[in-house]
């Protein structure tokens, strides 16, 4: 006998009606030339927030944000095969990454199951230096062709502004 999946049977019933009313016939490459790359937290509406519509950006995201190893070959492909030219990085306000520390996560890993993970947990304390990490990542990435056009910011998901992190 599986698991109840509440939250999954009210997601492919709100996706049959979805569906009932939808059609679009959208080309791959994404038609603003732009990727995105930010937090897994639920507080971002990414596409209502930032004025995006179906079909015009990729978004890449992650725990924190953090542009990880396999954030880059993401975005090595968004790049190469699909055609993005500028890139955004977003962290945001009261990120449960803040909460956690690499080693106290990685402790208790160990103690509840006896091993410790192979990846950096990646948590961070200072918003505004996290995206400056983040953003020296791709900088330094050899696999990131266009880097011109990279801009980062911070998101506050209780006024719901974009604000800008200039470079230290
Ligand atoms: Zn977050």
């Amino acid at each position: 006998m599986s698991e109840p999946t509440p939250a999954i049977d009210a997601v492919t019933a709100a996706n049959a009606a979805f569906a009932a009313e939808f059609s679009a016939d959208l080309a791959a490459p994404p038609s603003r030339q732009l990727a995105v790359v930010t937090c897994m937290d639920a507080r971002i509406p990414v596409f209502e927030a930032f004025g995006l519509a179906n079909g015009e950006a990729h978004v890449i995201r992650t725990a924190g944000g953090v542009v990880t190893d396999d954030v880059i070959r993401s975005l090595c492909i968004s790049q190469r095969a699909l055609g993005t030219t500028e890139l955004l990085v977003i962290h945001h306000s009261r990120c449960g990454m803040q909460g956690i520390t690499d080693d106290g996560f990685k402790a208790d890993l160990e103690a509840d199951l006896g091993v410790k993970p192979p990846w950096a947990v990646e948590t961070f304390t200072a918003l505004d230096a996290d995206v400056r990490q983040s953003m020296r990542r791709i900088a330094n990435s050899p696999f990131i062709a266009e880097k011109g056009a990279v801009r980062g910011f911070v998101y506050d998901v209780d006024s719901g502004e974009l604000n800008e992190v200039m470079s230290a």
